[in-house]
């Protein structure tokens, strides 16, 4: 046999495990017992360190090094590309200092819980520097060319660099500030999705708008979680949660259709792929924009409304006299938010900037722990115009930090980015408004399966989307997208 047929087979073998650790993770978050805590978060733990002792063998070293010499079509060539690079980043990483940040990235998330119950930054700040501290030593030790946070970055968004970021993000900062004001000043849509909504309604409506948009049951559940995640097993089982509000339909059906854009994808990337190092998506950011391109730009557009509208009424009859406007524009109400999670397409990346600049900060020695809630309630201020009333709304309201995922928040904005980017790529091929209108999600579906989907993580970000869409990455596009949309949500002129 081959290296590289060895190297193959050793990845789908590991892949197994990391299938059983994936599994008890959903079962974790969904069904488990809360007394069965405590014996699942060691088995968890002692799954993961078998899996990263398996990757960072030397075995795979030498079968890595061997297999390159054989690799001749472009699949295997990437297969050895990618895979070398995480072992050799995973490689430069002593063990000593994995097992320290897995145990204080634990104990930081327990004492964040205490601390955002409490509202009180100060409980988590002693912590919070431990997890900086190794954070540094990781970046330290698996290198980078300019800044130290470049080397947080590649973990979730290979390619991307602090230059990028700070050449998009001011001109990006004042223009949705500017937005933001001309919108303000505008009427507010009602929120006709606020009301009394059957739970068990909700949930055969999640379902029939997961359909809707090409998701494969046979592949895949939904269940209920506190926090919606999206989670693949197998290339046959990609499963989501979503968590329902009696009083607020909105909650579940768009985060439903935002778990859904990530479980198309998986359920897109090639069978065999699978449980090689080029079966996932391209990045946290790539993946990011598929759950935003179904969200927000497919669900949250008019078209839609105008065909889901009969539907939405089946089972929630009211609906059948609201007009499609309505529904339409309060899917897209704009606020000045204090909550992440919460916020709208024009705040949304106004709340990864500050994180971005604070964890930049941070790692770089330019700013201490301490200091985060000030910091934090003045970017506020300054980038949405809201101060928090406590930290548990402020500061502590993601718990990134307490994992140590340092370099994670910027993934969204890119996803956003380049969710508009595709858009406006779809429409050159595409009738997009058509065949959302008709209810042809099948269209787009395909679209992106072959622009996106299909390639797995054969292609770093900036590559991928120049051969999507033909062109290089620009954040035009996602302004453009604003400005055409919210001009007609609002009325205004944006
Ligand atoms: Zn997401």
């Amino acid at each position: 046999m081959s290296a590289l047929q060895k190297l193959k087979e050793k990845y789908i073998w590991i892949s197994y495990f990391s299938s059983a650790f994936e599994l008890l993770q959903w079962d974790m978050e969904t069904h488990m017992p809360k007394k069965g805590g405590k014996w699942r978060a060691q088995i968890i733990g002692s799954l993961s360190e078998f899996i990263q002792i398996q990757q960072t063998s030397d075995e795979m070293g030498k079968l890595l090094n061997e297999a390159e010499k054989e690799a001749e079509s472009e699949e295997d060539k990437a297969l050895v590309r990618v895979a070398k690079k995480e072992y050799e980043k995973f490689k430069k990483i002593p063990p000593e200092l994995w097992g320290k940040f897995a145990l204080e990235t634990a104990k930081a998330q327990r004492i964040w819980e205490d601390a955002k119950r409490n509202s009180d930054f100060s409980i988590f700040a002693p912590q919070l520097e431990k997890v900086v501290e190794l954070v540094k030593e990781l970046s330290e030790k698996v290198g980078y060319e300019e800044n130290r946070y470049d080397a947080l970055l590649d973990f979730f968004e290979p390619g991307l660099t602090v230059k990028d970021l700070d050449k998009i993000i001011p001109k990006l900062r004042k223009f949705l500030i500017g937005v933001l004001e001309k919108i303000e000043r505008a009427d507010k849509p009602k929120d006709v999705f606020l009301g009394k909504f059957d739970i068990q309604k909700q949930k055969e409506l999640s379902k029939r708008v997961l359909e809707i948009i090409g998701y494969d049951f046979d592949a895949g559940r939904i269940d209920v979680s506190a926090h919606p995640f999206t989670i693949t097993i197998s290339h046959g089982d990609v499963r989501v949660t979503t968590r329902y509000d009696e009083r607020d339909l909105k909650y579940s059906f768009f985060s439903t259709v935002h778990e859904g854009g990530h479980a198309l994808y998986e359920q897109g990337i090639p069978e065999r792929f699978r449980g090689l190092p080029i079966g996932d998506g391209a990045s946290m950011g790539v993946h990011e924009s598929q759950s935003r391109f179904w969200e927000n730009i497919v669900a949250r557009s008019k078209h839609f409304w105008e065909f889901f509208k009969p539907i939405l009424a089946e089972y929630f009859e009211d609906f059948k006299d609201v007009p499609v406007d309505d529904l339409w524009r309060s899917s897209n109400i704009v606020e000045r938010s204090l909550i992440r999670t919460e916020s709208d397409e024009v705040t949304y990346n106004l709340h990864i900037m500050l994180r971005y600049e604070i964890e930049k900060a941070l790692v770089n020695d330019e700013m201490s722990v301490k200091d985060i809630p000030s910091v934090w309630n003045d970017k506020m201020k300054e980038y949405i115009g809201v101060t928090p009333k406590s930290d548990s709304e402020g500061a502590l309201q993601d718990v990134h930090w307490a994992h140590g995922s340092f370099g994670y928040f910027p993934s969204y904005m890119m996803g956003n980015l380049y969710a508009a980017q595709l858009l406006y790529s779809m429409k050159k091929d595409l009738s997009f408004e058509e065949n959302i209108r008709s209810g042809d999600f099948k269209a787009l579906l395909d679209w992106l399966r072959e622009k996106i989907h299909i390639h797995g993580k054969i292609f770093e970000p900036k590559d991928l989307m120049k051969r999507a869409t033909g062109e290089d990455f620009s954040t035009e596009y996602f302004m453009n997208y604003i400005k055409e949309k919210y001009s007609e949500v609002y009325r205004i002129n944006l």
